[in-house]
């Protein structure tokens, strides 16, 4: 094994995993053993609010099933967000100490937010918050009176440019593209952008892959991490799973792998992942170990993949 090629599984136990799920985590972790790396497998159970013990032992229960396997992290504790707090605060006041960070007094909603993952659809800035410039003086009274502020970090106005391993070069202007954003909620719990980008920095991660929705996050997180003195991950999105709005592809499409696994096998359903990631004509049942020599960025579409018409095997 290659230990300088390292992938990951990041999924947040706050459901069940359904089809999107698994197609980041089978091609997240065809995308390292193609190269011979290792995978390793961090619970980000971030928010105590939002995620449940039980979906992180069928997340994990899922990903064996699947023949998904990994070389470190679950159970392990140390794999295991909820306990990193100290490295993220750790991180929090590196960051403090540069200058970069100030309190944000703005909506709840924002806040609760800004710990997981900005999926479609969800705002991943607040272009009408002032806070950054409050002056010293109202800062140090609001932060004896008023309530708990979240931590927002202050970026650069300066344009990052990731080369996305599928997509190609992705660039943004941190400043007037994505904004100041959350890195520790009013409640305390450390925000998504700041965990994963420690967790990758820390956890010598190398490759990421994960759904295109998280592309525009690619950027702020790999200054982040240089910020923090780290090399930022190759990243490598993949498309995301549409077409769901008929009755049968609805329902196909958000079905958890709990009810999937009643009635199919692990093969079936991983044959039809990857005929849906362009890795095979045809929908028939294979073992995700004989995808190994199989796979290559190059047959996986760009475009999302509609499901409708697709997953009717299933
Ligand atoms: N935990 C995130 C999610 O399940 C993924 C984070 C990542 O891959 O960066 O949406």
């Amino acid at each position: 094994m290659d230990t300088t090629i390292t992938g990951r599984f990041a999924p947040s136990p706050s459901g069940y995993m359904h089809l999107g799920n698994l197609l980041a985590m089978l091609l997240a972790w065809l995308d390292s053993r193609a190269l011979g790396g290792r995978m390793i497998f961090r619970m980000e159970d971030l928010d105590p609010v939002r995620t449940k013990e039980e979906y992180a032992r069928a997340l994990a229960a899922d990903l064996a099933w699947l023949g998904l396997d990994w070389d470190e992290g679950y159970p392990d504790p140390a794999y295991r967000q909820a306990n990193r707090t100290a490295l993220y605060e750790d991180a929090f006041h590196t960051l403090e100490r540069m200058g970069l960070v100030y309190p944000c007094w703005c909506s709840r909603a924002q806040r609760l937010a800004a710990a997981s993952a900005p999926h479609p659809g969800e705002a991943v800035h607040d272009p009408g918050c002032r806070c950054a410039h409050t002056s010293a003086a109202e800062r140090a009274a609001r932060l004896a009176a008023d309530r708990p502020p979240a931590w927002k970090v202050r970026v650069p106005d300066e344009t990052v440019t990731v080369i996305d391993g599928h997509y190609g070069p992705y660039a943004q202007n941190l400043a007037r593209e994505g904004g100041d954003f959350i890195i520790r909620r009013a409640d305390g719990v450390y925000a998504y952008q700041l965990a994963v980008s420690v967790d990758d920095m820390r956890m010598g991660v190398t490759r990421v892959v994960r759904g295109r929705d998280l592309l525009s996050s690619a950027p702020r997180q790999a200054w982040l991490i240089r910020t923090l003195g780290g090399t930022p991950p190759a990243y490598c999105h993949l498309p995301l799973l549409t077409g769901m709005e008929g009755k049968l592809s609805k329902r196909l499409g958000s079905l958890s792998t709990q009810l999937l696994r009643l009635d199919t096998t692990a093969e079936a359903l991983t044959g039809q992942l990857a005929w849906l990631a362009g890795l095979l004509p045809a929908p028939e049942p294979i073992a995700a170990r004989r995808l190994v020599e199989l796979f290559s960025w190059d047959k996986v579409p760009r475009e999302d993949i509609a499901v409708n018409e697709t997953a009717a095997g299933l």
